[in-house]
C-alpha cells in the first residue's frame, strides 16, 4: 500500500482527516467527523459537482484503493479537496460543525485600528464553488476583509458558505460583541474635515432617531460606550471625547482638591 502512503503525506485525511487539518494552508477548516462524511445523506448533490466523485470520497474516507498513474491520481486528490470543502461547508453549520468552528476561533484579528484586533471568522460571498475566494467578517465592524496569507487567499469561499458566522452568532449569541459608537475622524490641522463631520452628524442623528423609535417598541438597545459612561473607570477606553472630557474634570477636581489641602 505504497500509494496510500504517499497519498496520505500528500494531503489526506487517514483516520478523521487531521492530516489535511493540520496541514499548512488548511488552518480555516476544521475536522468534519467522519459519521458526517460516511452519512451519503449529507453528501446529497455532490455527485454532479465533484468530478471522480466516487474515488475522491473513497480517498476522503480513507478506502481509497486504485493503483491510478500520476496525473489521474493528482486528479483524484483535486477532486478529494473540493468534495471536503463543499461537504465542510454543510457541516460546520450542524451543532457539532458549529461547536468545533467556536473552539477553533483561530481565524486572525480585524485590521481595524477601532476594532482592537477582534477576532475574525472565515465565510464566503456565495455558496455556489468557484465564485469568490473565503474572506473574514468581523463582527464588531461588521464588514470583511481578505486573509492576510496568501495560502488562504486562495480557498473557495464556498467553502465556508455565506450562513456560518450569522448561525454561529445564533447559537452562541455571547460571542457576538458590543456594537460600537467609535469611528475615526478625519482632522486637518486638529480640525474636522466638513463632508465627513457633517456624514457623521447625519448618521448620530439617525441612530438617535431609531434608538427612540426601537424604545417605543420596548427595544433597549445600547451601545458599549453608554452603558460606559456611568461608569467612570471604563470610560477612558472607549470614546476619547468622553475620556479626555473627564480627564480633564478629574486633572481639575485633583487641582481643586490640591488647592483646598493648601489652604
Ligand atoms: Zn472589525
Amino acid at each position: 500500500m505504497l500509494h496510500m502512503a504517499c497519498l496520505a503525506n500528500i494531503w489526506l485525511i487517514p483516520v478523521e482527516n487531521t492530516q489535511f487539518v493540520s496541514s499548512r494552508g488548511n488552518e480555516y477548516f476544521c475536522e468534519i467527523d467522519e459519521d458526517y462524511l460516511t452519512d451519503r445523506f449529507n453528501l446529497t448533490g455532490l455527485n454532479t459537482e465533484v468530478p471522480y466523485y466516487q474515488y475522491a470520497l473513497d480517498l476522503v474516507t480513507d478506502v481509497f484503493d486504485l493503483d491510478a498513474d500520476d496525473d489521474l491520481r493528482e486528479q483524484i486528490e483535486k477532486s478529494a479537496r473540493h468534495l471536503y470543502g463543499l461537504v465542510h461547508a454543510r457541516y460546520i453549520v450542524t451543532t457539532r460543525g458549529l461547536a468545533k468552528m467556536y473552539k477553533k476561533c483561530d481565524f486572525g484579528k480585524c485590521p481595524r485600528v477601532l476594532c482592537d484586533g477582534h477576532p475574525l471568522l472565515p465565510m464566503g460571498q456565495a455558496d455556489l464553488p468557484n465564485s469568490s475566494t473565503v474572506k473574514l467578517y468581523c463582527p464588531k465592524c461588521e464588514d470583511i476583509y481578505n486573509p492576510k496569507s496568501s495560502r488562504h487567499a486562495s480557498i473557495d469561499g464556498a467553502y465556508f458558505g455565506t450562513s456560518f458566522h450569522s448561525i454561529l452568532f445564533q447559537v452562541y449569541p455571547a460571542l457576538n460583541p458590543e456594537k460600537s459608537m467609535r469611528r475615526f475622524e478625519p482632522r486637518i490641522y486638529g480640525f474636522k474635515v466638513h463632508a465627513a463631520a457633517a456624514l457623521a452628524r447625519w448618521q448620530d442623528a439617525h441612530r438617535e432617531d431609531m434608538t427612540w423609535r426601537l424604545s417605543d417598541f420596548g427595544i433597549d438597545h445600547k451601545f458599549i460606550e453608554e452603558e460606559s459612561e456611568s461608569e467612570s473607570e471604563e470610560a477612558y477606553e472607549y470614546g476619547e471625547e468622553v475620556s479626555t472630557a473627564k480627564a480633564e474634570k478629574i486633572a481639575g477636581d485633583v487641582a481643586s482638591g490640591r488647592m483646598d489641602l493648601g489652604n
